[in-house]
């Protein structure tokens, strides 16, 4: 039975880009009492619906006015959350988990440009959760008695069309890596390169490296990195050196490919089955989730479907039972963005 906490659910709103600022839109979204959303309908004013998650995150503080006097960030009890703010309300159970010798997956789901990236990877100095989530984990291990030792294995992929493609090495295998099932490891990617790692130096230097392959990779196809799925992951192994106990756990996270949905004119050919793609494994992700939610009511689930993408296949070890499932909904405050940013709350409530 899966612990009552074991799916959480952030949304967190990002500042006005520029371009939103110059074409005058207006802030649909305000926040209260750190977990309450509410979003305004643009054409119906009167039309608020609300979304209760366990964390709502805030960008902006208090109201802003611009010259025609459009309002440009509604009002909000909530207050301002900077990355350290993010990571120690999800990053930090994570850790916590993995210390417990639990699995964890943290996933950012939201429309491109909505700030998935700046919360998972954050920029330099602003780093987001996952270079924190690293940093700590050594710090902690220096930390520790030396009558322990431990492993950090570090792997990152990319999943684009349902091909795996491993973003650490040069080799590319066309057609992707083969995904495979063992009886006892589960599924996992056949020749993924796994590091063994031994400070966060090293993980951050990974990090850029493969961070560099999705970029290069996306432009050589003609598409963008938005349309890809990256997924890192670090195995953690504690050993016991005067019990012979060992505790292992595996933490997935994962920067989901944009969840716009694929505008008619560009869907044709490659486009189209490209878009249902990545449509299919946010489907399905979306429907584990949810299953999994129910799990945690205590509803009778007959079937979860990890099965049916190769997102979910990946996850299914860190995903139910005792692993903790983390999702954060990244959302633009924009009147333009309505549409979207409501199926992004709407994704998230089924995780609940
Ligand atoms: P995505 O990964 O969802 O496509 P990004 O993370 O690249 O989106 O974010 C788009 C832009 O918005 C970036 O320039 C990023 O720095 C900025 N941004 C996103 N979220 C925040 C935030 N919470 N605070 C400040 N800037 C943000």
């Amino acid at each position: 039975m899966a612990s009552m906490d074991s799916v959480k659910v952030a949304v967190r709103v990002r500042p006005f880009n520029q371009q939103e600022k110059n074409s005058g839109s207006r802030c649909v979204i305000s926040m209260q009492s750190g977990t309450t959303t509410a979003i305004q309908d643009p054409k119906n004013p009167e039309h608020i619906k609300m979304f209760t998650f366990d964390l709502a995150y805030w960008s902006h503080s208090g109201f802003q006015r611009d010259n025609d006097g459009v309002l440009i960030s509604t009002g909000s009890n909530s207050k301002f959350a900077g990355q350290k703010d993010v990571f120690r309300g999800l990053g930090q159970g994570v850790l916590d988990s993995a210390w417990q010798g639990y699995n964890a997956t943290l996933l950012a789901y939201g429309q491109t440009g909505s700030g998935k990236s700046y919360s998972m990877i954050g920029y330099r100095a602003d780093k987001g959760i996952i270079p924190n989530v690293c940093e700590e984990l050594f710090k902690a291990i220096e930390n520790k008695e030396k009558n322990q030792q431990y492993q950090v294995t570090f792997s990152m992929l990319e999943i684009y069309n349902e091909q795996v493609r491993d973003l650490l090495s040069k080799t590319k295998k066309p057609g992707g890596l083969k995904v495979r099932e063992d009886q006892h490891q589960g599924f996992y990617v056949d020749d993924l390169t796994s590091v063994p790692c031994d400070s966060y130096a090293q993980i951050e230097r990974l990090m850029e490296q493969g961070i560099k392959a999705r970029t290069t990779a996306a432009t050589s196809m003609n598409a963008t990195s938005s349309r890809s799925h990256m997924v890192i992951t670090i195995q953690f192994k504690q050993v016991f050196l005067d019990g012979d106990l060992t505790k292992q756990s595996i933490i997935n996270l994962v920067d989901l490919a944009g969840s716009e949905r694929q505008k008619s004119s560009a869907s044709e050919g490659d486009r189209l089955r490209e878009g249902s793609r990545v449509n299919l494994s946010l489907t399905t992700l979306g429907n584990v989730i949810s299953a999994l939610a129910d799990v945690t009511m205590g509803k009778r689930v007959l079937h979860i479907p990890y099965r049916d993408s190769v997102l979910t296949r990946l996850l299914q070890s860190a995903l139910g039972g005792n692993s903790k499932t983390i999702m954060i909904a990244t959302i633009s405050p924009a009147d333009i963005c309505y549409e979207e940013t409501l199926s992004t709350l709407r994704y998230a409530e089924r995780a609940k």
